[in-house]
């Protein structure tokens, strides 16, 4: 029996006439609202949409200004879900307009009788939990209040119009407009002067078409934005026919993606490429008219790196300058304040071309600031400007502002949703928020929702609230709650995901820098479509991870705990690693493993330029080994660093730990020699540390000649590499020099013993794996030797040993053997600094430019090396990063 029925029988009684029982009451009918209200009832649940406008739509009902296009390809911002109703539907246009968009809304309204449960022209005063009932009651602005266990708020990202903020606009006697509340009737702008304030996506797509009637139109630009030509137009057959050819196989690349649309992950990096192979990319992609083109697919350090995002940058600052005939336009029309991409870049048509009609004036508010609106237009530092219409395209309070401002929300006990969030918002998964029980958002704040194709977000968040919701009714459950360790870890992971790309480094509405007052922080989960839906799944595989579940009749269940423990890219870089379901390395034999590791290492991006790479041959302790110099692009001399690198004492070489040597050469500004010592089983314990110390020893000898600073020598190594590197700092004290100013020990094997718990904890599933450990002991090393120092240097005399740095990743076997190194270290009065790195593997820190996390890992390193040779703390050779705010939502 439907819920609602039984509610509705147990509880005439108490509730008023005028209340409307229903299953799930959802807010908004628009793209997310219509879906949901279909699948709920299917789903055999009663529900109704409230909805403030008169019809559906949402956004594309209330954005009905001028040159309103979606800017994603109508082919992708479609629904999915059927594909009969795929085939009744056909765009007209690549970038369809928004009245073909509202067509398509309503059609698909008509289509599965979705009007008769939505409740037009009402809007919702209030929501209230009520814990004695496990039911929300929700007050309207028209007719009854809503009585529902479930509360879905499909209200939209973008809903909220932001006040413009502006002194004395109500003077103003012409007429007003806002981009998001755009007269139904459309705007008569022939022979009119009209100001349009604001230039992101909205005032960029209807600038162009006011200038086409309007008898002058004045642009008041605070921040310019990048923009790129839509080049709109039928839709490209090539797109066409990749979804025609296997509609279902393109519809799942997409929901797999990163951004939602089918588009490859690149993996080629910027310095791997030309000039002119760059320009023939950027060109492509400029041609193309398409923002997730050129989004993901130039470079893969585009939206990861400052550096690679400039020259994307500086491309399209190009194509601006080409366009607009005044360089003075060219210059204020020209962003400089923010990586591309990190602020929502816009799709135009036209856009910069306007700049050249005599009709159309820009002022630069950096230049001359708005002092306000009078009577008869707007006045500036500079000048005043009489208009007869003010338009502003001001923007959004996005994200929380449909959810939040628009009616007070309380939960359990009360709890106010605005008092929670006051800080910002916090969520689990985007979808839902401890202490509101039942309540779901869907693209919510935590949620990819705006950096995403919204449709293909929708339907993922749709479907999996409604299939929660027949599974709390199938086992008897009738709340769910978010726990508040979910909510945290979540935020944890969130601030993780913003680490990674450029989003942080611009003021946008996605980080709240919009609404004066608003808390700052990354709204959007930046860690892609894909990886996002994986781990909406993981929590239910995990059953319901992080929820509690409630019922009248059913034992509570909760499954405490943090969905997402790793930094988001180990995670992915270990989820691929588990789909290509390799053999255990151990199993390999150690040639065959050696041969995997140099095939392995072929995937990886190039290291980064560094002044000069070269080779040579220095004296082991048995004899000539190889080894590869990487020295900075700056004048010498410079400090040397010795390098060791991993691989069990077993595997890799002088040039298997390339991109790590390049990237810390970079970083440090000193030399790294990467020392090719002799490998088990080969060559046994002690060859590997023996050679450690003699190449050490030679390169303090041969100081000069290798460029390097006298008196200035350092040693680090990760892993067995950072073993070796330990094992040479006591060797060198005890056998007389050389002096080694400093040691840089990464993941280092310290001791024989296999029993700290991270041996137990990380043993399977990190990719360093307690077998493979177990075998590079026995290749290189008897039971009897495993005590000695030159092995286990944990067993060693550590006092008189130079400062420290060592670094431990948390997933990792050898965290808890490095961490007893350093704390015996500074027991032994030897200078010690931790970095205990949350949420890495062994291989974060020398996976460059795969981990994008361990950057900061690297710098501290790179810090610390400088310090222990006496250096002054930056020696960073790339650009310097653009001012960061906070990265964390809330
Ligand atoms: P927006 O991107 O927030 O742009 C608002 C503009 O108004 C900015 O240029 C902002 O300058 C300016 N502004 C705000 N307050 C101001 C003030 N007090 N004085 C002077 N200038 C002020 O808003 P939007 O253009 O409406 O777009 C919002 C988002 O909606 C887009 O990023 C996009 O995701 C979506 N959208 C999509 C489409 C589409 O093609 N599908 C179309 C429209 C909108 P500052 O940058 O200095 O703050």
């Amino acid at each position: 029996m439907p819920e609602a029925m039984v509610e509705t029988r147990a509880s005439d009684a108490t509730r008023s006439a005028s209340t409307q029982v229903v299953d799930v009451a959802v807010v908004g009918a628009g793209f997310a609202g219509l879906y949901i209200l279909h699948r709920l009832r299917k789903a055999g649940f009663s529900a109704v949409v409230l909805e403030e406008a008169a019809d559906v739509g949402g956004t594309w009902y209330w954005n009905r200004y001028p040159g309103a296009r979606c800017d994603i390809q109508t082919i992708d911002y479609s629904y999915t879900f059927d594909p009969e109703l795929e085939k009744a539907w056909t765009w007209s246009e690549k970038y369809a307009t928004q009245p073909e968009i509202l067509r398509y809304l309503g059609f698909v309204a008509d289509r599965y009788d979705l009007r008769r449960d939505i409740r037009f022209g009402t809007k919702v005063k209030q929501a209230t939990w009520d814990d004695t009932t496990d039911r929300w009651l929700i007050t309207t602005d028209n007719g009854a209040s809503v009585s529902c266990r479930y509360y879905i708020m499909a209200t939209g990202c973008l809903s909220a119009p932001k006040p413009p903020e502006i002194d004395g606009v109500k003077d103003f006697k012409g007429e007003i407009y806002f981009t998001g509340r755009w007269p139904h009737d459309g705007v008569n702008l022939k022979g009119k002067r009209v100001a349009v304030i604001g230039t992101g996506s909205s005032g960029i797509q209807s600038i162009p078409m006011f200038a086409q009637d309007a008898a002058h139109i004045t642009v008041f630009q605070r921040t310019p934005n990048f923009a790129l030509p839509a080049h709109n137009g039928p839709q490209p057959a090539e797109r066409k026919t990749m979804l025609e050819g296997d509609r279902a196989a393109y519809r799942e690349q997409a929901r797999w993606s990163m951004a939602g649309v089918p588009y490859p992950q690149q993996t080629v990096v910027s310095w791997q490429l030309s000039d002119a192979e760059r320009r023939e990319r950027f060109e492509k992609a400029w041609a193309a008219g398409d923002l997730v083109h050129i989004l993901t697919q130039l470079w893969a350090d585009q939206g990861v790196d400052v550096d690679g995002n400039a020259i994307v940058a500086d491309l399209i600052r190009e194509k601006i300058r080409e366009v607009v005939k005044d360089p003075e336009i060219a210059a204020a029309l020209t962003p400089h304040d923010h990586p591309f991409g990190a602020k929502r870049p816009c799709l135009d048509t036209n856009y910069y071309a306007t700049y050249n009609q005599p009709n159309v004036t820009l002022v630069n508010l950096r230049q001359e600031p708005i002092q306000a609106i009078t009577a008869t237009g707007i006045v500036t530092d500079k000048r005043s400007f009489d208009v007869d219409i003010i338009v502003f395209a001001t923007g959004f309070d996005a994200m929380t502002g449909a959810i939040m401002a628009v009616h007070p929300i309380s939960g359990r006990g009360g709890k106010s949703l605005s008092s929670v969030w006051a800080g910002g918002p916090q969520t689990y998964l985007g979808l839902t928020v401890a202490g509101f029980p039942n309540l779901f958002m869907i693209t919510g704040p935590g949620s990819p929702s705006v950096l995403s194709n919204m449709a293909v977000s929708i339907e993922q968040h749709a479907d999996w609230v409604v299939d929660r919701l027949v599974a709390l009714r199938d086992a008897g459950f009738t709340t769910m709650e978010a726990t508040e360790t979910a909510q945290a870890g979540w935020a944890r992971h969130m601030a993780d995901c913003a680490t990674l790309t450029l989003h942080r480094l611009a003021n946008t509405w996605y980080t709240g820098a919009n609404v004066p007052g608003k808390a700052q922080g990354v709204m959007p989960y930046t860690g892609g479509v894909g990886p996002y839906r994986s781990i909406c799944n993981e929590v239910v595989a995990q059953g319901m991870l992080g929820f509690k579940l409630t019922g009248p009749n059913v034992a509570e269940q909760c499954n405490d705990g943090e969905v997402v423990r790793l930094q988001p890219d180990v995670r992915l870089v270990l989820g691929m690693l588990a789909q290509m379901n390799l053999p255990p390395i151990e199993t390999m034999g150690a040639q065959g493993a050696r041969d995997f590791l140099n095939e392995f290492n072929k995937a990886r991006p190039a290291g980064r330029p560094v002044g000069e790479v070269g080779d040579g041959m220095l004296q082991g302790a048995d004899g000539p080994l190889p080894y590869k110099l990487y020295r900075p692009a700056t004048s010498g001399p410079h400090p040397i660093v010795v390098y060791f690198h991993g691989g069990g004492w077993v595997l890799g070489d002088q040039q298997s730990d390339d991109p790590f040597c390049r990237d810390m050469c970079r970083r440090t500004g000193m030399i790294f020699v990467s020392v090719g010592y002799r490998h088990a089983p080969e060559h046994r314990f002690p060859a590997a540390a023996e050679d450690g110390y003699a190449a050490t020893r030679w390169i303090a000898e041969h100081t000069t000649e290798l460029g390097g600073t006298p008196g200035r020598l350092l040693v680090a190594g990760w892993s067995a590499g950072g073993n070796i590197a330990a094992v040479t700092c006591q060797l060198a004290r005890d056998r007389g020099g050389p002096e080694i100013a400093g040691q840089l020990l990464v993941s280092p094997v310290t001791d024989c013993s296999f029993d700290r718990p991270s041996y137990s904890e990380n043993g399977t599933g990190y990719f360093l794996t307690r077998g493979l450990m177990y075998w590079f002991w026995d290749l290189y090393c008897s039971p009897a030797d495993r005590t000695d120092p030159r092995v286990a240097p944990l067993r060693g005399k550590l006092d008189g040993l130079p400062p420290a740095f060592i670094a431990t990743s948390e997933f990792d076997p050898l965290r808890d053997e490095g961490i007893a190194y350093a704390e015996a270290l500074a027991k032994a009065g030897v200078p010690v600094e931790q970095l205990k790195a949350r949420g890495q593997f062994h291989s974060s820190f020398t996976m460059v430019d795969v981990i994008i996390t361990g950057v900061n890992g690297r710098m501290k390193m790179a810090q610390a090396l400088r310090r222990f040779a006496d250096l002054p703390a930056d020696a960073s050779e790339r650009t310097p990063p653009p001012r960061e705010i906070n990265v964390a939502a809330g």
